[in-house]
C-alpha cells in the first residue's frame, strides 16, 4: 500500500523541479478532493451500426471538471490517479454512476461500456467489487461492457487474467479490447480469451483511407476478428470517408465525432427516459 500513496514520492523529485512539484501537488489534492466528494462526471458516446447508424451502445467516459483549470482531459489525470493508487475508486465511481444512469433511464436496452484500467485487474478483489457494485444498484451485468485495453493483457498476469475475464464472462458482462492493435497481445492469448469484441484504435482509422499501411491494419484486424469469431468496432471516425472504407472492409459498428461525441447524461435523457406512470 505505501509504495503506491502518494505523497512520499515527491521527496525524490529534485529541487529545481520545485514549481512543478508544487503543481503536481495541487493536483494531487485536487483529485482526491474531487473522488472524496464523488465530484467526477461521465459523459457517454454512442456507438453505431455503419450501414444505417443505428444506436447500438454507449461508452461511459470520465470528465472531471477541475476548479481552476476547467474540463481536465482523462488523458492527463487517468494516468495521476494510477500513481496515485486511486483509479480503483475512481473506476468504481465511474461504474456507479453509469449504474445509477441505467436505473433512470428505463427505456435504455443498449448495452454501457466502462473502461477499466489495467492497474484495476491486479485488485484480487476486482471481480467480486464490481459485481457487488451493480447488484447493489439492481443492474444486470449484461448491460455492462467492460473495455480493457492490451495492456490489462500483460503475459506476466496471463493465468490471473484469464482467470478473471472468465469469471466476469460467466456472470454475463461483456467484454471488449480497447485501443486494438497498439499492445502486444498475442493471438494464442487473445483466443483463450472469452471475449466479444475488438475496438480497432483510433489511430488507425484516423489515417484511413489513404495511408496504404493503415487500410491493411485494419483490414487485417477485421479478418482476425472474424477469424476468432469476435465482433469489431472502430473508434475515432471523423470523415465519411473513414466510415466507408470501414464499412468495405466488413467493420459493422463504429464510434466517433462524425456521428456524435462523448455527450452529457442529460442529452439522452428524452430517448431513454420515458414517462413511465406507475400503476396503483
Ligand atoms: P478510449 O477508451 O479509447 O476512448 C476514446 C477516446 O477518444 C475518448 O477520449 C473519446 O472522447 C475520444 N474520441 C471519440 N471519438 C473521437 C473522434 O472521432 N476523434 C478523436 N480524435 N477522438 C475521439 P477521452 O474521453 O478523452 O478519453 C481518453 C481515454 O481515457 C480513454 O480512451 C480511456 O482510455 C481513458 N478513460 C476515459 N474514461 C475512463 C474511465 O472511466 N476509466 C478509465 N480507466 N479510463 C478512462
Ligand atoms: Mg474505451
Ligand atoms: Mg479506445
Ligand atoms: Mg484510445
Amino acid at each position: 500500500q505505501a509504495k503506491n500513496s502518494g505523497r512520499n514520492q515527491y521527496c525524490f523529485y529534485h529541487a529545481s523541479a520545485g514549481q512543478q512539484n508544487v503543481d503536481e501537488l495541487k493536483l494531487e489534492q485536487a483529485l482526491r478532493e474531487a473522488l472524496r466528494l464523488q465530484q467526477l462526471d461521465v459523459y457517454y458516446q454512442p456507438k453505431f451500426t455503419l450501414d444505417s447508424q443505428q444506436l447500438v451502445g454507449l461508452e461511459a467516459l470520465v470528465r472531471w471538471q477541475h476548479p481552476q483549470l476547467g474540463v481536465m482531459s482523462p488523458a492527463l489525470f487517468i494516468p495521476l490517479a494510477e500513481k496515485l493508487g486511486l483509479i480503483s475508486t475512481l473506476g468504481e465511481q465511474v461504474l456507479q454512476r453509469v449504474c445509477l444512469q441505467l436505473t433512470q433511464w428505463h427505456n435504455c436496452t443498449i448495452p454501457v461500456s466502462v473502461n477499466i484500467s489495467a492497474l484495476q485487474l491486479a485488485d484480487s478483489e476486482f471481480v467480486t467489487r464490481l459485481h457487488h457494485i451493480i447488484r447493489l444498484a439492481d443492474v444486470p451485468p449484461q448491460r455492462i461492457e467492460l473495455e480493457l485495453t492490451e495492456s490489462c493483457l500483460i503475459p506476466e498476469q496471463a493465468e490471473q487474467t484469464q482467470y478473471q475475464l472468465t469469471q466476469l464472462k460467466a456472470l454475463g458482462f461483456k467484454l471488449s479490447i480497447d485501443d486494438f492493435g497498439t499492445g502486444y497481445s498475442s493471438l494464442s492469448y487473445l483466443r483463450r480469451l472469452p471475449i466479444d469484441t475488438l475496438k480497432i484504435d483510433q489511430s488507425f482509422v484516423r489515417d484511413l483511407p489513404d495511408n496504404p499501411g493503415a487500410c491493411q491494419i485494419v483490414s487485417a484486424i477485421i479478418a482476425m476478428a472474424k477469424a476468432l469469431g469476435l465482433d469489431v468496432i472502430a473508434e475515432g471516425i471523423e470523415h465519411q470517408q473513414q466510415l466507408e472504407f470501414l464499412r468495405q472492409a466488413g467493420c459493422n459498428q463504429g464510434q466517433g465525432y462524425l456521428v456524435s461525441a462523448p455527450r452529457p447524461a442529460q442529452e439522452f435523457a428524452p430517448l431513454f427516459k420515458a414517462d413511465i406512470t406507475e400503476s396503483g
